[in-house]
Formats: C-alpha cells, structure tokens, sequence
C-alpha cells in the first residue's frame, strides 16, 4: 500500500519540488498539508503540525519543508506521534539538535532521512566515480548567485538559524563531501555580515582534506549576471569541472555533459526504500563544516542589504 505522506511549509521548494516529486513515487501519495497561510484544494490543510497529526492518524510521513530554525519541534512531535521523517537541507538549526532526532528516531525505530538534493545531481555520481581512480592534488567550490533573484521575500535566511549565504553554500559542501574521496576539515574561515543582519552575505572558507589537499569556497550572494554553481577539481590525471549545481559535468575542459534533474524523484524513492527497510539516513558532514567555518570565522561587517520583496511581504 502506498506510503501517506504529509508536507509541511508549502513554501517555493514544496511547491517547485516537492509537490511533483510526490505526484511522481510510486510508493507514496500525498495525504495532508500542515502550513500557517497555504493549503492545497482538494487536501486536508491545516495550520500546524499538532492539528495535522491530532486529525489524521492514518499518515505514515510527514516531510518538513519549513525554513531549518523550528524544524526540531516539528520533527519531534512527528516521531513521537510514530511518523517517520523527511527533513529538506540543512537538516535543522544546530548539529546538537539532528542528532537527538536521529536517536529518538533509532529509539522509537523510526526512519529519519536528512535529504541532501544536490547530491543526487545527475552528474554527482559519475564525478565520485572519475575522482575514485585518480588522486586529488586541489578543489575549488565557486558558489555566487543573486540572492533577490533566488531568495526574495525570505526574512528567515537573514535571522539566526538561517544560515545566510550558507543556505546555498551547503548544497556545494553536501556535494563536494560525497565526491571528494577524504574527509574535509575548516582552517580558516572569513564571513562578511551586512550591518543589518544576523547571517553573512559572503563567506571564504579554506579547508584541507587528508594528506593536507587544498579545498577551497568562495560565497557571494551579491552576485548579479551570470551565476556560478561550480566544483573544480584538479588531480594527477586531468581536472574536473562540476557546473550548474552537480547537473553538468566536464572533464579536461571538454564540452560539460548534463542529464535531466531528477533530485527530488530520487530522494522519494530513497525515502520509500529507507522505510520499508527500517533504516535512516543522516549525514551531518555538511552542517558539520557550516558549524566549524561560523566556529572560526572572522566577522567582517559590509554594506546593509534591503530586499524590496521582503518588505512587502
Ligand atoms: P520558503 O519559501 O520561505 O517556504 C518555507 C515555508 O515554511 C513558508 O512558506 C511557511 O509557510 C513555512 N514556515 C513555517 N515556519 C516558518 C517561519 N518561521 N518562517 C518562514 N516560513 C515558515 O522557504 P523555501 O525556499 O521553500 O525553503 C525551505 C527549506 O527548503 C529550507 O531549509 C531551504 O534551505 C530548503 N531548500 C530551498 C530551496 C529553494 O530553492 N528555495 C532549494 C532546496 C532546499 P506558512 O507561512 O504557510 O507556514
């Protein structure tokens, strides 16, 4: 029988995402939706996750789609009401936190599944593998976007929790901690907070990765034109230019090969097989890394940034 999934926060990734990806798995069907100010026609909707679990007794999975600050809440009263749990990137607020849902969850034996999307890029797989046989000499992580253009109107991004540049910069680690073949340490760590706000605008974070290998990430989220969502490796045996968030893939400077994206299908069926075998999924090596860059980051304050979406909504 198909697994009775619930959603909560349906906000743009829910929407963009989420909602299609459901629609797409075999194995689940979407049953209910908890969000303060949106519903869906035709679906059960209610304003919190409490209602929703107090009115539909019959789910089996609740998704959280909600921003990471208040997720721990959400995910402790879905595994203390026996649903299993979902959680979109970052998995939540504070490392102390996922870990404590990973063992209520052990001990209720329940699964809890810390997505990373970007891992399941089309062409993450095919770089772990050319990596596998090569050795790395240095990595370079380019992430610059436009924060209007991709973030508009989203207030929690900039409060404490919401991880500011952060918020896409994982992405670029949860990839970069799957494709490179060694774990990665923070040694220096620089972040440049707009005057007005809790969380940075731009971040440069060096690492190494055992053996001392040279990786280094550079953040900005002021970045108007073209945007760059790049991994460039280079190894004993040719370079490696990982473009568009893991969706292209080029080798030696040759033209990029891209595949369709199909992330979110991919998560939902991993998501459908991690049930039916009573196991999780929680890799905290990316918010690991986030932890250590704010850790031992030098403050260094910037303009103040105003989004004219945010003030009006
Ligand atoms: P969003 O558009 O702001 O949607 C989040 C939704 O959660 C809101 O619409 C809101 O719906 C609900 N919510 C509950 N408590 C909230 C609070 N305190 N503040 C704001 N909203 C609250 O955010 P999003 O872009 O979908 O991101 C949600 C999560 O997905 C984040 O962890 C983000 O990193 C991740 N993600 C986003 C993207 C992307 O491209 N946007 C991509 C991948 C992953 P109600 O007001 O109806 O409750």
């Amino acid at each position: 029988m198909a697994l009775k999934l619930a959603l909560v926060g349906l906000g743009k990734i829910a929407r963009d995402q989420h909602l299609p990806a459901i629609e797409a798995t075999p194995g689940a069907r979407l049953a209910a939706i908890a969000s303060r100010n949106a519903g869906l026609d035709g679906l059960p909707s209610y304003a919190t996750i409490e209602d929703l679990l107090a009115a539909e007794p019959e789910i089996d999975a609740v998704t959280l789609c909600t921003p990471p600050e208040g997720r721990f809440g959400q995910a402790m009263a879905a595994l203390g009401a026996g649903k299993h749990v979902m959680l979109e990137k970052p998995p939540g607020a504070t490392l102390a936190e996922v870990e404590a849902l990973r063992r209520a969850a052990e001990a209720a034996g329940l699964t809890v599944f810390a997505t990373w999307h970007s891992r399941e890029a089309a062409a993450v797989a095919p770089a772990r593998r050319w990596l596998a046989e090569r050795e790395v000499r240095s990595a370079r992580i380019i992430w610059r976007e436009d924060v209007r253009q991709w973030h508009p109107g989203q207030a929690w991004i900039w409060e404490p929790g919401g991880l500011g540049v952060f918020d896409p910069g994982i992405n670029a680690l949860s990839i970069a901690t799957a494709i490179l073949p060694g774990p990665l340490a923070a040694i220096r760590s620089a972040l440049y907070f707009p005057a007005n706000r809790a969380t940075p605008i731009a971040a440069e974070v060096d690492m190494v990765m055992a053996g001392g290998i040279p990786v280094t990430m550079e953040l900005d989220w002021r970045q108007t034109g073209p945007q760059s969502w790049d991994i460039l490796v280079e190894t004993d045996r040719g370079s490696l230019r990982l473009s568009k968030g893991g969706a292209e893939l080029a080798i030696d400077g040759g033209a990029p090969v891209a595949e369709p994206d199909e992330e979110y299908r991919r998560l939902y069926a991993r998501f459908v097989e991690l049930i039916a075998a009573g196991r999780s999924d929680v890799d905290l090596s990316p918010l690991m890394l986030v932890a250590d860059a704010f850790m031992i980051g030098r403050r260094h304050e910037v303009e103040a940034f105003h989004d004219a979406a945010e003030d009006r909504s």
